[in-house]
């Protein structure tokens, strides 16, 4: 059977499956250089090299031209990714067929194959990070559309002329819920109360940590937080008539510690979807990179020209 190595783009780590049918023959996680679109090329071919494979799928964390061959707005990671070539690139340097596809489909795919969405048919999916990515199945099949567009929750308005949102527009859920946002809404919490972070960088685990421990503004940050998700959520669920949810993502233990202000927001679509189903991702890190490696063995592809 076919074998395939899955990429998964992010801001601060590239994470890769080398899988052969079902099998998982070896994964890994390596720092996304921090040059530009033309290094992470760069580092994705070498790493192709080093093992035998038979197609390469790339998920990133942003937008593609609607061919899919190259990417346009990519929101959250650095260097300049409008208009770069990231598929004949790669296909260049590895004369293997390159398929990419956006990170929040791939981790869909992946959980709809595999996990927590397994037996499901219609479901929206939401990853929390330093983005927020989306998708959306019905009937059993992840949808794509023009550009692998299907599903963008993260850049929903959740506060209309808010913060400026690194996709160009303000007020993005991303910059309500996002993992910078919340980062940011705690250090200024902190400082504040005069407590300030000692010079250290917050993180959304510190604002996590803090409401597990009982700190009433950290859990009441979570709380105002959980309701904007549940109001933008509670949105698209009614707009598909859909009642299962799946959330995962490396900010996920925020969600869990937001879901009573969530499943208060999605309470008020009873009438419209009745109650809602909230699922944990059960794949784990590797979602993302497992969804690119079982795309590209999903259609069969000719090895492309590299002429
Ligand atoms: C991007 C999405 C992506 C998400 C998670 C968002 O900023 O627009 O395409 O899926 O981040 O990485
Ligand atoms: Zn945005």
């Amino acid at each position: 059977e076919g074998s395939a190595l899955g990429v998964d783009i992010g801001g601060t780590n590239i994470k890769w499956v080398h899988r052969a049918g079902t099998a998982v023959l070896a994964r890994g996680t390596l720092p996304t250089p921090a040059a530009g679109p033309a290094q992470v090329a760069a580092t994705i071919a070498e790493m192709a090299d080093e093992r035998t494979v038979e197609a390469i799928g790339v998920a990133l964390p942003g937008h593609l031209t609607r061919d899919l061959r190259s990417t346009t707005t990519v929101p959250n990671i650095d260097g300049d990714w409008q208009g770069f070539p990231l598929a004949d690139t790669l296909e260049h340097a590895t004369a293997k067929p390159v398929l990419l596809m956006n990170d929040a489909r791939a981790f869909a795919s992946a959980e709809l194959a595999l996990g927590s969405a397994r037996g499901h048919t219609d479901v929206v999916f939401m990853t929390m990070g330093t983005g927020i990515g989306g998708a959306i199945a019905l009937d059993g099949r992840v949808l794509r559309g023009p550009g692998d567009r299907i599903g963008e929750i993260g850049h929903m308005t959740a506060d209309p002329g808010g913060e400026p949102c690194g996709c160009g527009a303000r007020g993005c859920l991303e910059t309500v819920a996002g993992g910078r946002a919340l980062a940011a809404v705690w250090s200024r919490s902190l400082a504040s109360r005069g407590t300030g972070s000692q010079g250290r960088s917050l993180t959304p685990e510190d604002l996590v940590r803090a409401a597990r421990s009982g700190d009433a503004t950290a859990r009441g940050i979570l709380g105002s937080v959980g309701m904007v998700v549940g109001t933008v959520l509670g949105s698209v669920l009614a707009q598909l008539g859909v009642s299962t949810v799946v959330v995962g993502g490396g900010v996920a233990p925020a969600f869990d510690m937001m879901r009573p202000a969530v499943e208060s927001a999605l309470r008020d679509r009873r009438s419209l979807i009745g109650p809602v189903t909230l699922l944990a991702a059960e794949l784990g890190p590797y979602a993302g990179a497992t969804g690119a490696a079982l795309h590209t063995t999903a259609q069969p592809l000719a090895v492309p020209s590299t002429s």
